[in-house]
C-alpha cells in the first residue's frame, strides 16, 4: 500500500507541512507543486498513483487541472477544500475527481481516503467480470441479481439501477446529480428526495443500517458513496 508516489498540488505551506509529515511518516513518496502549472508539469512528467490538490490555486482553478488530467488519465484524485465551498467540491466531482477532503482534516481521514483511492488505482478501474462482491453484498450485473450473504434480495427496477451505478463506483462520491440522472433521467435532477427515499429502501434491503453504513455512505449535500472493494482490513480506519 505504502511506498507510492502522490502528487500533492497545494498552495498553502502549513498544508503542504502536514501533508508532507503524515505522508513521508507513512511510508508514501508525496512531490509537492505550489502552483496549479507546475502541478500538471509534475503530473505528465512523472505521473504519480494518487493527486492530493487543492482546488483554490493561486494561478489556475483547480477544475481546470481536473479537466486537464482527465482529458489523458485516471489517477485517482482526492480534492482539498475549505468548509462551505460544497458548489465546488459538487463540481469537482462530476469533472471526475475520486474523493474530497474538507480542510480542516484529520491524519486518519486523510490515509482512509487515500488507502481507498490507491486501492482503486491498483485494483484497476475496468469492470472485467460482470460479477461484482462487496463485504457480503453479491452484484450479478448480467443476471440483474442481488445477493446478501448469499440470500438473493429482490430489487425493484429503480433500487437495482441506482445499486449498479453506486456499486459500479464503488469507493468513489457519485454527487446528488450524476446519482439523479443515471438513475431517473434528465428531467429529475433537481429531485434530490428521491434519492433519499431509495437510498433507504436500499439499505433497508441490503441489511443496512443508517447509523452506521456498512454499504452505502451519505455524504451530506454532495451525493452518495457504495463501500469500496477491498475493504475487509479496513475496520479500523475511522
Ligand atoms: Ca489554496
Amino acid at each position: 500500500m505504502s511506498d507510492a508516489n502522490i502528487l500533492v498540488i497545494e498552495d498553502e505551506p502549513e498544508i503542504r507541512k502536514f501533508l508532507k509529515v503524515v505522508l513521508t511518516g507513512n511510508d508514501f513518496k508525496p512531490v509537492f507543486a505550489e502552483t496549479g502549472k507546475d502541478g500538471l508539469k509534475l503530473a505528465t512528467l512523472h505521473p504519480p498513483e494518487v493527486i492530493i490538490m487543492d482546488l483554490g490555486l493561486p494561478d489556475m482553478d483547480g477544475i481546470e487541472i481536473i479537466q486537464n488530467i482527465r482529458g489523458w488519465s485516471n489517477i485517482p484524485i482526492i480534492v482539498l477544500s475549505a468548509r462551505g465551498q460544497e458548489a465546488d467540491k459538487i463540481k469537482a466531482l462530476e469533472l471526475g475527481a475520486d474523493d474530497y477532503l474538507t480542510k480542516p482534516f484529520s491524519t486518519g481521514e486523510l490515509l482512509a481516503r487515500l488507502k481507498v483511492a490507491l486501492r482503486r488505482a491498483r485494483s484497476g478501474e475496468t469492470q472485467s467480470s460482470p460479477v461484482i462482491e462487496i463485504g457480503e453484498m453479491k452484484l450479478d450485473l448480467e443476471k440483474r441479481q442481488v445477493f446478501v450473504a448469499g440470500v438473493e434480495t429482490h430489487l425493484t427496477p429503480i433500487e437495482y439501477k441506482l445499486l449498479a451505478v453506486l456499486v459500479k463506483h464503488a469507493g468513489k462520491v457519485v454527487t446528488q446529480k450524476q446519482l439523479l440522472l443515471d438513475v431517473w433521467g434528465k428531467h429529475s435532477t433537481e429531485n434530490s428526495h428521491y434519492l433519499r427515499i431509495y437510498a433507504q429502501h436500499l439499505r433497508q434491503k441490503l441489511g443496512d443500517d443508517p447509523l452506521k453504513p456498512r454499504y452505502i455512505i451519505n455524504e451530506a449535500g454532495i451525493g452518495y458513496k457504495f463501500r469500496e472493494k477491498v475493504a475487509v482490513a479496513s475496520a479500523a480506519e475511522a
